[in-house]
């Protein structure tokens, strides 16, 4: 995305849109669109919301959103972009090989670095000059490689597992247990990582093969990938986002 322009206003008006642009407008002044892409007579701007098909809830709007965005990221990638996934389609795994993720999941050790300031001798001789000097270019990338990429998620599928304990054994945090189901209380104290924090769930699978579940103390997970990396049979995936959307089906 190059642009995102906040706007609020009770009426749609784009006298600043150049029309010479290539979007094209109706009588309404409402930009012509595609109903299913929200693509305008530009192929390279899309429009959602209000601004696209006039006045409606923002569930609507919403919606037109990612309607927009998944038409944006076929763009991107030179596909069709009336070509539509089906609802609940998975989206996104970041597995790229066996190794390769689309994200960096090198794990961190370092603390939060410090902004560097400027010389107090400096600043308190001249108040209008700025303390916080940022981070230069070496800095901001050692501060960004602590991201635990939280947006990369840990998803289980029961049906794909063999309970193998490969996952268990690599784990570098010891977050992921196969143990018998009980009642959540007494689960979470039976975890390998025992699962303290009343407020962040655990993630339990439904029963596999052999009567035992699944459990996760997320709140140890540094989404490295590693389980990931080791299932045999792709049981565990990393994986962005998902597409649900509420559709009537056939
Ligand atoms: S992503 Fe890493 S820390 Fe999280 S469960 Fe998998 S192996 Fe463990
Ligand atoms: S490595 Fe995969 S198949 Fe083996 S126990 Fe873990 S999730 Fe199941």
């Amino acid at each position: 995305c190059d642009d995102v322009i906040c706007a609020i206003g009770q009426d749609n008006s784009f006298p600043w849109i150049e029309k010479e642009t290539g979007i094209e407008f109706d009588k309404w002044e409402l930009p012509i669109l595609d109903k299913q892409t929200y693509q305008s007579t530009h192929k390279k701007v899309f429009f959602g919301g209000d601004a696209a098909l006039g006045p409606d809830n923002i569930i609507t709007a919403v919606a037109h959103a990612h309607e927009a965005a998944l038409s944006i990221r076929l763009l991107c990638d030179n596909q069709d972009i009336s070509v539509r996934p089906d609802p609940h389609t998975t989206l996104d795994s970041q597995k790229m090989g066996i190794h390769q993720w689309s994200y960096d999941n090198d794990i961190s050790n370092d603390e939060r670095y410090i902004v560097p300031h400027a010389a107090k001798e400096k600043t308190l001789k001249d108040l209008n000059m700025e303390v916080e000097l940022g981070f230069d270019p070496e800095l901001a990338l050692a501060e960004t490689m602590r991201c635990l990429n939280c947006d990369i998620q840990t998803v289980f599928t029961d049906q794909l597992c063999i309970e193998c304990d490969a996952c268990v054994d690599i784990c570098p945090t010891d977050c992921i247990t196969f143990t018998k189901n009980g009642e959540e209380n007494e689960l979470r104290q039976r975890l390998m990582a025992p699962a303290e924090d009343l407020d962040q769930d655990i993630y339990v699978s439904d029963v596999l093969t052999t009567g035992r579940i699944m459990a996760k103390t997320e709140d140890l997970c540094l989404h490295c990938g590693l389980c990931a990396e080791r299932c045999p049979t792709n049981a565990w995936d990393m994986r962005k986002y998902l597409f649900d959307t509420a559709k009537a089906v056939d």
